[in-house]
């Protein structure tokens, strides 16, 4: 594949390659794994852009609409993402 070329991230690709899909709130930092295969995504198709999804999305636990990040996830690797994004943030 091209490198020069983004391709937005649908969940035809998730169930693919990632299978699980992480979803992290920007404003107070709750996160969690969620499984492509299974509810609440086991309906979405596969053309579903990701990216768009985070868009409408309500944080469970702060409850703010619009400011969570969803990233495509290889299971397993939460641990390392969690640490990246502290090292952002800090
Ligand atoms: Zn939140």
């Amino acid at each position: 594949m091209d490198k020069q070329t983004f391709t937005p991230v649908t969940f035809g690709y998730l169930r693919r390659e990632a299978k699980w899909l992480h979803l992290y709130c920007t404003v107070c930092g709750h996160d969690r794994e969620f499984d492509v295969s299974q509810p609440p995504f086991a309906h979405m198709t596969d053309s579903t852009v990701v990216p768009t999804l985070g868009q409408s999305m309500v944080c469970s636990n702060c409850g703010t609409k619009g400011k969570v990040w969803s990233v495509p996830e290889f299971h397993g690797a939460l641990p390392e993402t969690r640490k990246r994004w502290r090292q952002l943030r800090d």
